[in-house]
């Protein structure tokens, strides 16, 4: 699917045109906006089953994660705590280095906690696997990850994943919070970024 067909299923807004005119990589659905509310739905019923009265802190990985934590936030109808942590990875383009940073302290207590990280997408796993170490080290109760995509075919380090939205093809993919560039994080589908 084209470009076009992504901006009739945003409605045609002029803000959506702006791709157009600005884009040399477009955008082609890859799970639509159906698919994902599905998934979501998935994820937080069986969130809702393991953490229901447990006060669990969920955090989110910023950016990509903030649309993704906002909708799951909305159907879990039980008492937890919401933080999100910025992460900075010193890799070029879209290879991650694994030497990753974190770019704003936690202010909440871990120790103690059920700890649920909120992520948009696992790709080498280094990044995540540098965050749930970071993490493990200030003794939650237990760790565990949410992530809404997965690309294993790119895998370099192991990482458990509990609850997982979709496995992706090795693409690089944008929407629905997920950015190249700072770009797409709008799209309200998944999509995959093609050349020209
Ligand atoms: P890692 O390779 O360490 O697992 O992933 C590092 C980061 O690279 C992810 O958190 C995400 O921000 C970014 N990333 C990896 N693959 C993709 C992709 O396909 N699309 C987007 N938008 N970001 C990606």
């Amino acid at each position: 699917m084209l470009l076009s067909t992504v901006i009739d299923r945003a409605g045609g807004t002029g803000y959506n045109h702006r791709v157009i005119m600005n884009s040399e990589r477009r955008p082609s659905i890859l799970f639509t906006r159906q698919e994902i509310e599905a998934a979501v739905k998935r994820l937080a019923a069986e969130i809702r089953q393991d953490y229901l009265g447990k006060n669990p802190l969920l955090i989110g990985v910023l950016k990509g994660s903030f649309m993704f934590m906002a909708d799951l936030v909305r159907l879990l109808d039980f008492p937890l705590e919401v933080e999100f942590i910025r992460l900075s990875s010193y890799g070029r383009g879209r290879e991650s280095s694994g030497k990753v940073r974190v770019g704003q302290a936690l202010r909440a207590q871990i120790r103690g906690r059920d700890v649920l990280v909120i992520e948009d997408i696992v790709d080498t796993g280094l990044t995540i696997s540098f965050l749930l170490d970071y993490l493990r080290k200030k003794k939650p109760a237990s760790l565990r990850l949410c992530t809404l995509t997965d690309k294993p075919s790119r895998r370099q380090v192991p990482v458990t994943i509990d609850y997982l939205g979709f496995t992706v093809p090795d693409r690089f993919i944008v929407g629905y919070g997920l950015d190249w560039d700072e770009r797409f994080r709008y799209l309200l589908d998944i999509c995959v970024l093609e050349d020209g």
